[in-house]
């Protein structure tokens, strides 16, 4: 890790937290495809990820970026001083010019084994079809996401034919059945094809939502969602 990296969020989660005991934080670099950040927190400890686009960034756009993702983490308002430099820094032609570099290289479509660590998506798949569609329903290709997208948890995509898991939930901490109903829900999608509304490709009609409450373990499966 670079050095000073630790410091830094150190020193400004006690700009925004006075007073507040810092917790253990742990703070790296990652291979995003785009140029994101993240950051969470796991058992009490706050877990730090950013692009590897940022790692020769100077020191002040280092401290932006902290005193904004402790500032969305803890609710805070974003010091506008701060959201500017990181901005100007990632707007720089360098920075977007290695981004786009960066997206096209990580971004190729690859063809996904739906084996994960954990999870296979294919047994996923054709258990629940058992279990709810009389094996009925035409197996697309399963494949997990390239990386550990929160925002999109799972989706059918027409164009391949395939339903698409988010790297997340291949992990011996997330129970079946949250898995389960993430497929569970995109075969609903391909039970019942969307009829499209606009550019609107996720509809979930009365038939949809009625099917989908006959998941068994439907109210734990979204607190488990929720809490990701
Ligand atoms: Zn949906």
């Amino acid at each position: 890790m670079r050095e000073g990296l630790l410091q830094i969020f150190q020193e400004i989660y006690r700009d925004l937290r006075p007073g507040a005991p810092v917790p253990e934080l742990a703070v790296e670099f990652f291979a995003f495809v785009n140029l994101n950040n993240t950051i969470r927190m796991r058992q009490g400890k706050l877990l730090v990820r950013l692009s590897d686009l940022l790692q020769g960034a100077p020191e002040a756009v280092l401290r932006a970026i902290a005193h904004i993702l402790l500032a969305k983490m803890y609710r805070r308002p974003i010091e506008r001083a701060h959201a500017t430099r990181y901005r100007r820094y990632v707007s720089g032609q360098d920075i977007s010019r290695k981004a786009h570099l960066v997206r096209q290289v990580r971004g190729r479509k690859r063809i996904e084994s739906p084996q994960g660590r954990t999870y296979n998506l294919e047994k996923v798949f054709d258990d629940l079809n058992q279990r709810f569609f009389y094996g009925l329903l035409a197996r697309p290709r399963m494949t997990w996401s390239r990386d550990h997208a929160r925002n999109r948890l799972g989706h059918y995509d027409p164009a391949h034919n395939a339903i698409v898991v988010s790297r997340i939930f291949d992990h011996p901490r997330v129970p079946g059945y949250a898995v389960e109903y993430i497929v569970y829900h995109e075969m609903l999608h391909l039970k019942h094809p969307v009829k499209l509304r606009g550019s609107r490709r996720c509809v979930h009609s009365a038939e949809f939502q009625a099917e989908e409450k006959l998941f068994p373990r439907l109210d734990q499966a979204k607190a488990f969602l929720k809490q990701l």
